[in-house]
């Protein structure tokens, strides 16, 4: 049995209650693992307190911290196979995939380990020779890390490393529906020799382990990777205590193609935008926008693409795409695919699931192209989290524009182009975090990483992403203090 890891030790939950983690490609039970409650949401918090308020971990050099977030990148890295296929069989997604989300962690460990010891702080000018003042960045304290299912150990790592890095302590919740390689990282986090109590990870569902950490008095900052209306919540529950947030929501991201872009490529990554782990990617790019004279041909050329994706076990090299995380999930990307349709949608390809009885057991859902969708409609609103792709027409830049933007979320999205001037211009106008130019998807550890408007607040990765786990302490100090004699200091006090 997987047990959670508090002070260093594997545990069970206190009750003793267990669940079993499902894999999406047959509904077979992959693992199974404890499930905690909130008195191990509790117990881990006080664990993570004690060792911050107590531990030297916070004032280990930070030299010492980057050496030991190698470490864990090396661990990584030998046992990228082992993780990758672990990863696999607890999302759905392919090996490929995987094997790209492990290489990622590894580089943001790496990343992280050789910008500890280079971001401690900074001298101020001052307006006189005889003050002296720095800034000094210190670890915010005890840190909540709440991720998401879709990326599970990639979700954790742009957490774990940063609040590492700043000598923060920490309780990780990852997600009910795939805990297995997170639990992998922790083996490794003990291996490579973290101190116990300062990385504990707890399992359980979300509104109660979860919420814990959220509400929790004893936790100085909650990160949190996930749904839009869970972000509401956390923030709601960390007014408590007025605790620092970092939130990673959703997204509804636009991939705008202009009729002078590259052909081929666009029409590639057209697909690669929306269809990488079955659409279930905050920064897909489910909406394509198109400019006019190129509409009928592209979306022709994507039909005909998506027609031939290969669903299947995502174990199976030769497989394409997996299926969706939970029989719940798919439930809801079907009924968004139906109120597309009531609202004038027209399904080109997809909008079902797949007769392959190999599939059956499976939650599997078809690739799907829907066109005619009507500015105003839900499918152009809100984030579908599956392999659904909807196709815009527009007729100039302003309007291509006026439409990308049109929506409460403002994560990531491309513009395709051969024209860079025109690619600069559409950059600076879309209100999103990131802009890919003619390319979709790559990220870096040495890039912010974030949302404006309601995909979330503060950035990961880079050295925003180290910030948010530090306090920036400034200290004055006069180094000739003399007397003003301000106050009192007359000699019968009138
Ligand atoms: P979710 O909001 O359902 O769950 C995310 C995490 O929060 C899970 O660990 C869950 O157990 C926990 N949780 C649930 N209720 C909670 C509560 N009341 N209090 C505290 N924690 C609670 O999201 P999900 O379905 O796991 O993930 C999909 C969402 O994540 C999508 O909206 C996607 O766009 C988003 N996401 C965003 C990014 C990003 O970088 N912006 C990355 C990955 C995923």
């Amino acid at each position: 049995m997987n047990g959670m890891y508090l002070d260093g030790q594997w545990r069970a939950a206190a009750d003793g209650a267990q669940r079993d983690v499902i894999d999406p490609f047959d509904a077979s039970v992959a693992a199974t693992v404890a499930e905690g409650t909130e008195t191990d949401a509790r117990a881990a918090i006080a664990i993570a307190r004690r060792t911050f308020d107590e531990g030297s971990w916070p004032a280990t050099p930070a030299a010492e911290r980057g050496r030991l977030l190698s470490r864990v990148a090396d661990l990584l890295e030998a046992d990228r196979e082992g993780i990758a296929r672990l990863e696999t069989r607890d999302t759905g997604k392919t090996l490929i995939e995987s094997r790209v989300d492990v290489d990622d962690v590894v580089a943001v460990f790496r990343y992280y380990a050789g910008l500890v010891d280079k971001h401690a702080g900074e001298v101020l000018a001052t307006d006189s020779s005889e003050t002296r003042s720095v800034v000094v960045r210190e670890p915010v304290g005890v840190c909540g890390l709440i991720t998401p299912w879709n990326y599970p150990l990639l979700q954790a790592s742009w957490k774990l490393a940063p609040a590492l890095a700043a000598g923060c302590t920490l309780v990780l919740k990852p997600s009910e529906l795939t805990p297995l390689t997170t639990i992998r990282c922790f083996e490794v986090l003990e291996e490579a020799g973290v101190p116990p109590g300062v990385a504990n990870l707890v399992l359980g569902p979300g509104p109660s382990v979860g919420a814990e950490l959220a509400h929790s008095d004893d936790v100085d900052l909650v990160s949190f990777t996930g749904g839009l209306a869970t972000g509401q919540g956390i923030v709601r529950a960390a007014a408590d205590n007025v605790k620092r947030i970092a939130l990673e929501l959703g997204g509804k991201n636009p991939n705008i193609v202009f009729a002078d872009a590259d052909f081929d490529a666009a029409v590639d990554y057209a697909l690669l935008a929306v269809f990488s782990h079955a659409g279930q990617v905050c920064s897909a790019g489910a909406r394509l926008l198109v400019e006019d004279d190129l509409h009928d041909a592209f979306v022709e050329a994507v039909v005909e693409r998506t027609r031939r994706i290969r669903l299947g076990n995502g174990l199976d090299e030769r497989t394409e795409m997996g299926p969706l995380i939970s029989s719940e999930h798919r439930a809801k990307v079907e009924a968004h695919v139906e109120q597309a349709v009531a609202d004038g949608a027209e399904v080109a390809v997809g909008g079902r699931r797949p007769d392959d009885p190999a599939l059956a057991d499976g939650f599997f859902y078809e690739p799907t192209v829907l066109v005619g969708c009507e500015p105003g409609t839900a499918i152009l609103a809100e984030e579908v989290f599956g392999p659904v792709l909807t196709v815009e027409r527009f007729t100039s830049e302003e309007g291509a524009l006026a439409r990308a933007n049109d929506t409460v979320y403002g994560l990531a999205g491309a513009v395709w182009t051969r024209d860079l001037a025109r690619a600069e211009r559409v950059a600076a106008g879309l209100r999103l975090g990131t802009v890919w130019v003619n390319d979709y998807h790559p990220y870096s550890p040495q890039a912010p990483w974030g949302g404006f408007k309601r995909s979330g607040i503060g950035r990961e990765l880079g050295p925003e992403g180290l910030a948010e786990y530090q306090e920036s302490k400034h200290v004055h100090t006069n180094l000739a203090p003399t007397p003003t004699g301000w106050f009192g200091a007359s000699a019968d006090g009138r």
